[in-house]
């Protein structure tokens, strides 16, 4: 690891003064189960970290007329043990409940989740963001791909959003709040994500800055019927290989409006806005989620080794919709 700078800075203001306008210049550190493996294996080497643990005004999840907002130094296992959540969102719960390492669990906390850097291997192990060669093409194609994105997977970028919550909060129509040296500023969480174009850029909206200070699931979003499904490989220490959140408002038993937002398939979370049109107006039946799963997927366009990816994500929104009708959590 490379030498650093540590700050703990108590407030808002004094943690955003110690962040730079240069990447390098400055990272955040929260609950540090990734930062750290990533200035361990030099993929980041920042001149300062700044941890924010004891920054006032971050933790808590408080309701009111707005809605519940979550700080974003919320661990996973807070997010699991409210009562509010638990109860009003159950997507949410089941997002986090498939994080099972108590480990994880503890320390890692909903910003860091929302702003965790992709596993995709080629950048874990040093080639950088969008994986090129030495004559920038992307290395991904004719690789070692069966991981990777099978939606948004036009270029550069082949990597999936490693977040569990995100697509979650984005069927939620949640807004994030951001916290910069030119003010403050909030964002719709289905804009947060961002497909970079060089390696230079990051995979969501944070200038270098900036922080994440909280997630508002509005109280709109109150009375929603929401799931997530997630198809995992092994239920220990690893991410889904794919998966669906869903937010549904049921009317009469039909659905009025729905979203459903892909999880581990696009370097984007990603809304499956066709399959929402066909979502609209219709009983959740068996065949009726099938079908919009189908519809979910239409678009996909797997890689040399990723095809399977496909079936699992459909399966995903069909299970996510069939839960959220029957208001299992
Ligand atoms: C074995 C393993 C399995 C996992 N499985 C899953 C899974 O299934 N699903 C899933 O979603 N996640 C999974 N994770 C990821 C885990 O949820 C994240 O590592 C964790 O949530 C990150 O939170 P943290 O507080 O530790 O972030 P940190 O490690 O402190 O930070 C992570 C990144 O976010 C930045 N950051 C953190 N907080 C802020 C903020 N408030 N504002 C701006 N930038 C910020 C940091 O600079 C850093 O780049 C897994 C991790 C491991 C190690």
């Amino acid at each position: 690891m490379e030498a650093f700078e540590y700050a703990h800075p108590t407030t808002q203001h004094e943690a955003i003064g110690l962040l730079g306008s240069k990447w390098n210049d400055a990272a955040v550190l929260a609950g540090g189960t990734d930062l750290i493996s990533l200035m361990k294996e030099y993929l980041v080497t920042p001149k300062r970290v700044v941890n924010i643990k004891n920054v006032e005004g971050l933790n808590g999840i408080h309701s009111n007329a707005e809605g519940v907002t979550i700080g974003a130094l919320v661990t996973m296992d807070e997010l699991l043990e409210n009562a509010t959540i638990r109860s009003e969102f159950p997507a949410l719960t089941q997002a986090a409940g498939g994080i099972t390492s108590p480990q994880i669990r503890a320390m890692g906390t909903v910003g860091g989740d929302l702003c965790q850097r992709p596993r995709c291997w080629y950048f874990r192990n040093g080639y950088g963001l969008l994986a090129k060669d030495e004559n920038g093409k992307s290395l991904v194609p004719d690789g070692e791909n069966r991981y990777h994105a099978i939606l948004g997977n036009s270029g550069p970028a082949y990597f999936v959003n490693p977040s569990s919550l995100a697509p979650v909060l984005i069927a939620l129509g949640a807004k994030l709040q951001l916290a910069g040296t030119k003010g403050q500023r909030e964002v719709r969480a289905s804009e947060f994500s961002v497909i970079p174009k060089s390696d230079e850029e990051r995979e969501n909206v944070l200038k270098p800055d900036e922080m994440l200070t909280h997630i508002v699931i509005p109280a709109s979003s109150h009375g929603l019927r929401s799931a997530t499904y997630e198809v995992r490989q092994k239920t220990a220490l690893d991410w889904p290989l794919a998966a669906a959140a869903v937010a549904v408002k049921l009317e009469g038993g039909k659905v009025r409006e729905g979203r459903i937002v892909l999880g581990h398939v696009a370097p984007i979370p990603w809304q499956a806005r066709e399959a929402e049109k066909e979502l609209e107006g219709k009983s959740i039946t068996e065949s009726a989620a099938a079908s919009v799963g189908e519809a979910a997927l239409r678009g996909a366009k797997p890689l040399s080794q990723n095809g399977y990816k496909v079936q699992l994500a459909k399966v995903a929104v069909k299970r996510a919709l069939l839960a959220a009708a029957k208001g299992e959590a």
